[in-house]
Order: structure tokens, then C-alpha cells, then sequence
């Protein structure tokens, strides 16, 4: 009988035999060097390496780095798993592992910001050519090109959670010889599952929910059989490795995966429910708002949501965002998120996006939903409310004033 992820989840990654009782957790081995008992043994292991997961050397990951790297292949429903230093590292290897200079890469408008600047910065100065699609992918068939490579797809997107049709996408992409690697991090192998939906390659910032506390960096990436070698390859080239202490950590963090996106999906749909009703919000952003634009799609092919949840503001008045978020004293101000506890960014969607056109709604307060109780965050919103309520009328004031 094949068991549901969570209960896979909370088995994997015991240790093998010793004499006595076992451990429920895998230890942490710290290791660079790796002793053989003959320079035969050392040979043989070391030919072998490239094909089958050995403990050879400590660059070549460690035996708690593996049992991570199998509690993500579970996850994310793939072949292997290679683990890198952070969520960035993990998105910019995939794209070196499988894209050569002359080729070309398509990128979602809706792409996490620091990949859309690795695209118009280091890729172009290598030689690799990148273009951004619509967060929807309906103009992917107008964008492909002879030597497109890789499609890049991140769904739900960055800050305001466009949903595309990757089963749609993925065909296209495929028959046109391209790969597809999504960015997982949104859903994080419980909520979404880029590998059943027709990507070659998913790749997650583990320093989010996996990790779960804001404690350690940490990215992953999963490829199915097919498109394993390039990047397993890719990854030893470049002495892609992470200490098994941050390994240990985000093990530590998945046990309770399922549980806490629980509890972050509540909190977030009981505040997305709450901002709906307030009159100072011009729009909230959340799939799973029977409203939202992608809540189709997120239906079709999303197991919930998370803690996330952006929103505009009415308020004509500049200032106000940025008040709003200063006035709030149980959200942190801080990037990142995934951890357990609440937090508020600003973000200027006019620089988040190309393709897609925000100059009339460019300030998104994001939040994180962490797992402090929904109350006392609706009661840290609605003081930040209060803190911004007269600014409008301040703004009137100082325009009449202008003009006497
Ligand atoms: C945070 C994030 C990353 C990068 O992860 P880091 O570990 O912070 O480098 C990549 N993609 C998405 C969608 C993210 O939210």
C-alpha cells in the first residue's frame, strides 16, 4: 500500500542498522574526508560516483544531505535530487546545467525578481538569450524560438500569484524540444506538483516552508529520470554542495510541513476574507479567492494555499503603503517567508514585472500569514488601518490649502 506524502514524510529518512535501538532521526555527519579501506575500494567507489549516490566526498554530499535529498524526491514526486546553498543557487544552476550560450531561455513575467536579474545580467553577458512570457503563457507559441532551451515557469508567480496552465505549457514546450523547469517554492511539494503536471525539473527555496523557521538557506532541486544527468553533472562541476547541519534543519522542518501549511492556509484565508470587507482595499490578491483571476486554474491544480496574500490599497495618498506596513507591530518587516511567524513587504510591481503593465496599481503589500492566532493579526491590521484613515483627508486638506 503507497502511503499519502505527509505520512512518507514523517517515516523517511531513518538510519540504517546499528547494534541497539535506532534513532527516528538520520545523524548529522559532518565530513569532508571519506576513508576507504584499499585504494581498490577508492577506485571502484570513485567510478562508480557519477552514476550511483556514493558517499565518496564531503563536496559530494553526506549521508543526512542524502536522506534530505530523499524526503524531496518523495515530496516532489521526481527521480533525484540535488541539494544547493540557497533557493537562487538552485534556480540559477538549473538554468546553467541545461542551457549552453547561443540558446535561449523563456522566463515568466511573473518570475521571483532575483532570477529576472540573473536573466538580464549574467545570462546575457554569457552569451544566453532570455525573453519574458506572460504570466498566463498564452503568448509562449508567439515567444519560442528555434534555440529555445528552457521554459521557465513559476506558478503560483512571485508577490501576486498568477496561475498558468502548465499541463498546456509543458506540451507546447515539448514539442517544440524544450525543457520546462518551474520554481516550487509557493507550493512547496504538498500544494503543487510541477513533476505530475508535465515540468521536467522542479526546483524549491527550501529556506521557505521547508525549512519552516527562518533559520537556514537552502534550495533543491528535483528532475525526473530523464533529466537527471545535466544537472547532477552540473552540480558536481560546480562543488554544489550544503552543510549537514542546515540538512539536518530543514529534515527537521518538512516533519511538520503539512501541518503548518495547514495552519497557514487558514490564518491567510481568514485574513484574505477579512481585507475583502474592508473599505480602504482596492484588491486582494489570493488564488484561492473564488474572485481572483487564477482561481480556475488554481482549483484544477492545487491541493490549498499557504500563508501568502497581497493586497492594493484605495488611498491616493503615497505615503499610505508605506505607513501601513510601518504601523503594523505583530508583522515583522523583513524579506523571505515560509517561517512561522507574520510578515509585511512593500513591493513596486512597475520593477517586478515587464510584459504586464502595473503603473496604476504599483504598490502591493505583501503578507506573510505566520502561525500566530488570526485575531491578534486582524487586530494588528485594523490599527494599521487606523493609523493610515486620515491621510486622504489630510491630502484634500493640504490640495485646498495649495491653492488659497
Ligand atoms: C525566496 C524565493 C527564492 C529564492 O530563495 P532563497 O533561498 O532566498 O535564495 C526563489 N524562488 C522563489 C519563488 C522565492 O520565493
Amino acid at each position: 500500500m503507497k502511503h499519502s506524502i505527509p505520512t512518507r514524510l514523517a517515516h523517511a529518512g531513518r538510519t540504517s542498522a546499528t547494534p541497539g535501538g535506532q534513532p527516528v532521526n538520520p545523524p548529522v555527519v559532518r565530513a569532508s574526508t571519506v576513508l576507504f579501506d584499499s585504494v581498490a575500494q577508492q577506485r571502484e567507489m570513485r567510478a562508480r560516483r557519477d552514476s550511483e549516490r556514493l558517499f565518496t566526498y564531503g563536496a559530494r554530499g553526506n549521508p543526512t544531505n542524502f536522506a534530505l535529498e530523499d524526503m524531496v524526491t518523495t515530496l516532489e514526486g521526481g527521480y533525484r535530487t540535488r541539494l544547493f546553498p540557497s533557493g537562487l543557487a538552485a534556480a540559477a544552476m538549473t538554468i546553467l546545467a541545461y542551457v549552453r550560450p547561443g540558446q535561449h531561455v523563456l522566463l515568466p513575467d511573473c518570475v521571483y525578481e532575483p532570477v529576472r536579474n540573473l536573466a538580464n545580467g549574467f545570462l546575457r553577458q554569457h552569451g544566453i538569450t532570455t525573453d519574458f512570457y506572460r504570466a498566463d503563457g498564452t503568448d509562449l507559441d508567439a515567444k519560442l524560438r528555434p534555440e529555445t532551451r528552457l521554459v521557465y515557469v513559476e506558478a503560483p508567480g512571485s508577490l501576486v500569484y498568477e496561475m498558468c496552465d502548465l499541463p498546456a505549457l509543458a506540451a507546447r514546450a515539448h514539442a517544440h524540444g524544450a525543457l520546462v523547469a518551474a520554481d516550487n517554492t509557493w507550493g512547496s511539494g504538498l500544494l503543487y506538483r510541477p513533476l505530475e503536471l508535465g515540468a521536467d525539473i522542479s526546483l524549491m527555496a527550501a529556506t521557505k516552508y521547508l525549512g519552516g523557521h527562518s533559520d537556514v538557506m537552502m534550495g533543491t532541486v528535483c528532475t525526473t529520470e530523464a533529466a537527471w544527468a545535466e544537472l547532477n553533472t552540473m552540480s558536481d562541476a560546480f562543488g554544489m554542495t550544503v552543510s549537514p547541519d542546515d540538512a539536518y534543519l530543514v529534515q527537521r522542518g518538512i516533519r511538520s510541513l503539512g501541518a503548518r501549511l495547514a495552519q497557514h492556509q487558514a490564518g491567510a484565508l481568514a485574513v484574505a476574507d477579512w481585507l475583502l470587507k474592508r473599505p480602504e482595499v482596492a484588491q486582494v490578491f489570493c488564488p484561492a479567492l473564488p474572485d481572483d483571476a487564477n482561481h480556475a486554474l488554481w482549483k484544477r491544480d492545487c491541493h490549498g494555499t499557504n500563508g501568502l496574500l497581497s493586497f492594493t490599497l484605495r488611498s491616493r495618498a503615497a505615503v499610505a503603503p508605506e505607513r501601513f506596513v510601518d504601523s503594523l507591530r505583530l508583522f515583522g518587516i523583513g524579506a523571505s517567508w515560509g517561517g512561522f511567524e507574520s510578515l509585511a513587504v512593500l513591493a513596486d510591481m512597475r520593477r517586478a514585472r515587464s510584459v504586464s503593465d502595473w503603473s496604476q496599481h504599483a504598490i502591493v503589500i505583501r503578507l506573510h500569514i505566520g502561525l500566530e492566532s488570526v485575531e491578534d493579526l486582524l487586530a494588528d491590521l485594523d490599527q494599521a488601518f487606523a493609523a493610515i484613515g486620515q491621510l486622504d483627508a489630510n491630502e484634500q486638506e493640504s490640495v485646498h490649502a495649495d491653492h488659497r
